[in-house]
């Protein structure tokens, strides 16, 4: 176990929004009174990724409110969130499973409960009325960040009109739950309803609230919701850059174990060769199945049945 980057980011106070304004806690939503779209913000879907936090308190202390429509934001996993601990940043994730892979209806419906379940089906209603989500989340490494646009291209569209992070990676999620990004409409393009999850750089580090706060600056002029004198206030649009996409083509989950990874992986690595052992699940080598094969966001979370990394290429578009 590798030990924990420092704590650069405070852990905020939610008290504020305990109430929450539509009767669900931690949940603020603010409604211009003309028509127009929903518009979700969610951060602390897992409890220790705390710059996502920051940045809706952000938005909130700027004022920033929709011109047409309605803009939430939602405080997740406040009972993990809670239990966070900066001496063990890594035990907060989530507290009885991972809230990110519960979104598949069979799942929600069940007679099944864990803590991140009744929170789930309390938020179930609020996301199932997002035309559009955005949802901040961070990386194990300090790696650059992504915007994770899902397999539709709708998701590759909004991450286009966003232009913000650069990197856009298309993928399907985990082998062991569907994420809160994939559900129901989310992940169907005959449905309007789209999805974005963000990548904001490494779990504590100050930089991943401006990359966040940024995030947010760019998702919500792409939607065209607010007045861009009030986006302004979260600071000026980044540079235009080109933006890339990485196609994922498999995410390698964890088969037997021990996993360990062959050579040092930092959140996007790019492997020339096919055939280049970059891990070993048990004693069963892992090769990369293409030439300029990208790994992307290799866990450090090498448990049997979770995602160890995802495969990828580079697509020209
Ligand atoms: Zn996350």
């Amino acid at each position: 176990m590798s030990a924990s980057p420092p704590i650069e980011i405070q852990t905020p106070d939610l008290s504020p929004y305990r109430e929450g304004s539509l009767g669900i806690p931690y949940v603020m939503s603010f409604e211009s009174n003309k028509p127009g779209p929903h518009a979700v913000i969610t951060a602390l879907v897992h409890g220790n990724e705390l710059s996502g936090a920051w940045a809706l308190i952000t938005l909130m202390d700027q004022g920033i409110r929709p011109k047409r429509g309605r803009l939430s934001l939602a405080f997740v996993n406040i009972q993990a969130f809670m239990s966070f601990d900066p001496t063990q940043p890594k035990a907060s994730r989530y507290l009885d499973q991972d809230f990110n892979r519960l979104w598949d209806k069979a799942r929600l419906d069940s007679m099944e409960r864990s803590r991140e379940l009744d929170r789930a089906r309390e938020l179930r209603s609020l996301i199932e009325s997002a035309d559009w989500l955005l949802d901040l989340h961070s990386m194990q490494h300090d790696a650059e960040p992504l915007l994770l646009a899902g397999l539709t291209p709708k998701g590759v569209e909004l991450a286009r009109a966003m232009g913000y992070p650069r990197l856009i990676v298309t993928d399907g999620g985990h082998t062991n739950g569907a994420r809160m990004r994939d559900f129901g409409a989310f992940a169907e393009s005959g449905h309007p309803q789209t999805a974005m999850l963000v990548e904001c750089g490494q779990h504590w580090a100050r930089s991943s609230i401006d990359i966040a706060i940024t995030s947010c600056r760019q998702f919500l002029e792409a939607i065209d919701l607010v007045e861009p004198a009030l986006l302004d206030r979260l600071g000026r649009a980044p540079r235009t850059v080109p933006q890339q996409v990485i196609e994922v083509t498999e995410a390698m989950t964890v088969q037997s174990g021990p996993f360990r990874f062959s050579r040092t992986v930092r959140g996007i690595d790019v492997v020339p060769k096919a055939g280049t052992v970059i891990a070993f699940d048990g004693d069963i080598p892992v090769t990369t199945p293409y030439d300029n094969c990208v790994l992307v966001m290799p866990s450090k979370r090498l448990t049997r049945g979770l995602t160890a990394v995802r495969l990828g290429r580079f697509i020209d578009s």
